[in-house]
């Protein structure tokens, strides 16, 4: 799962969510028809506020514009929301990090 790669240090714990790119999606906009960009991979379990934990991940089942997706929710227990936005640079930093995936699709 986890190659053992020398350098980065990095928090031991992780969990693989999925999240929209509301980026991304944004700068499809406009271009076509509106389109759901989901984002998978891995992310600390402590939140980057106050380092404390993150909640549980749970699915959730959501629809935009008549796109069914699924998408990955949790509930930090210190209260600090994670944005969309901050999880998918999380993602890409920790993938960039690993490389241990090509592009998933
Ligand atoms: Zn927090």
């Amino acid at each position: 799962m986890t190659p053992t790669s020398a350098g980065a240090a990095r928090p031991a714990d992780t969990m693989t969510v999925t999240v929209l790119d509301r980026a991304a999606m944004n700068a499809t906009w406009g271009r076509g028809p509106s389109q759901i960009i989901l984002v998978t991979g891995e992310i600390a379990t402590i939140c980057p506020t106050c380092g404390g934990p993150r909640g549980a991940v749970r699915g959730l089942n959501a629809v935009e514009d008549g796109e069914h997706y699924h998408v990955t929710m949790w509930d930090n227990t210190c209260g600090h929301l994670d944005m969309y936005e901050a999880v998918v640079r999380e993602i890409r930093a920790r993938r960039a990090a690993t490389t241990d995936s090509g592009a998933p699709r």
